[in-house]
């Protein structure tokens, strides 16, 4: 078996204790699935989603805050993916400016 390097110092002797991954050399310790899940954000068809894609909402939403209503199938560009919130897209949205949306309700045009 081989694990990845130590995410602190990039040592090479790491094993594993439960479902953690340990450094002897510097005794850090992290959990390989949960930085593996950290940085992907899925549309609702599952497929992943990064920086600059273009989608489109799969459902009509109500803009927080605002009287904007942003129908089905309005397209938008992703500026920025926010880790660990609701609304992971940063999106500018045709005829709307910048809206944060949920990641579940768009898919990948
Ligand atoms: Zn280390």
């Amino acid at each position: 078996m081989s694990f990845p390097p130590c995410l602190n110092c990039k040592s090479e002797f790491v094993y594993q204790d439960q479902s953690h991954l340990v450094c002897p050399e510097c005794a850090f310790e992290w959990n390989p699935s949960e930085t593996d899940d950290a940085f992907t954000v899925k549309d609702i068809n599952g497929k992943l989603l990064e920086q600059g894609d273009k989608v489109t909402l799969v459902k009509d939403l109500k803009v927080k805050g605002s009287s904007l209503n942003l129908k089905i199938g309005t397209k938008a560009v992703i500026k920025r993916i926010v880790e660990g919130k609701d609304h992971q897209l940063d999106c500018k949205v045709d005829g709307a400016g910048e809206i944060m949306v949920t990641a579940k309700y768009v898919k990948k045009a």
